[in-house]
């Protein structure tokens, strides 16, 4: 399981959950450092599964131990660490993601219970607004989303970041975040991996038939930066060191805008 997935995997259990079903993975001890998730004091439930029955039983202290009180067997003892809870922290979450879009009109609390708004881009057809929702697999979570919504501006585009259940709230596009995001171990942050503005629909701008007079120019650029080993590791940044370096160097032309110059730099990464 990859920081992703085992971010996806807590967010699916919507609570609190035993964190050593998941400290192996060694994603966990990343995902900690990042603040993306978080632990907590001993859980408050757990399944017994020491008996025939696997049963949902109430952690209690006593006589100096932690445990639970099974049907079957009585009095089971469990040392604290297994008993650490781990929780994703969604405020930490939505802000990184904000950053790695470079987002506007963020929002550090949720919009009601469940429903976090990421922040909004700009596109060439307007706002792409993203949002974030634990999962969308049931009705009860799409009434939930839609419910959040009616109170927020509305926009043409829209992408709901989900962790599973492919649910959508039209014209919003909902999207897992597998399939979107990365996380880099050693910076210990987020990372756009896919198109939010092609996700989300919004129509390729047509260029009027004349060949982009950039087009040639900028990808050179891009692959020589990436060839003298000069190339920054953030698209972001990458991007934004490009225009500089292109205006300069091509006075001339007029320089495509940072979307346009994150499309090539990840196409030009990509290979294709
Ligand atoms: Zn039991």
């Amino acid at each position: 399981m990859d920081a992703i997935q085992l971010f996806a995997a807590l967010l699916a259990q919507r609570g609190r959950v035993r964190s050593v079903e998941y400290s192996s993975f060694p994603a966990y001890d990343n995902l900690i450092k990042a603040g993306l998730i978080e632990e907590f004091s001993v859980v408050s439930s757990m399944i017994c599964d020491e008996c025939d029955h696997p049963h949902d039983a109430k952690i209690v202290f006593e006589g100096s131990q932690y445990g639970y009180y099974c049907p079957q067997l009585g009095f089971v003892s469990k040392p604290r660490s297994e008993l650490i809870a781990v929780q994703p922290n969604l405020s930490a979450f939505v802000s990184q993601v904000a950053d790695a879009l470079d987002c506007k009109r963020r929002k550090s609390a949720p919009l009601d219970k469940d429903t976090w708004r990421i922040g909004a881009i700009e596109s060439t057809a307007g706002d792409v607004v993203l949002y974030l929702h634990p999962t969308l697999q049931e009705a009860r979570d799409l009434r939930g989303v839609q419910a959040a919504l009616a109170s927020e501006v509305r926009s043409p585009f829209g992408v709901i970041l989900t962790s599973s259940g492919t649910l959508t709230a039209p014209p919003f596009v909902t999207a897992q975040l597998d399939d979107v995001l990365s996380f880099d171990s050693k910076a210990g942050k987020l990372s756009m991996v896919a198109d939010v503005r092609a996700i989300a629909g919004v129509p390729e701008q047509r260029t009027g038939g004349r060949p982009n007079e950039y087009e040639r120019p900028l990808s050179e650029l891009i692959a020589l930066r990436a060839s003298q080993g000069r190339a920054l590791k953030g698209r972001n940044v990458e991007a934004r060191a490009i225009i500089v370096e292109f205006k300069s160097q091509f006075p001339n032309i007029d320089c495509p805008s940072l979307p346009t110059v994150q499309r090539y730099v990840t196409k030009i990464r990509s290979g294709s």
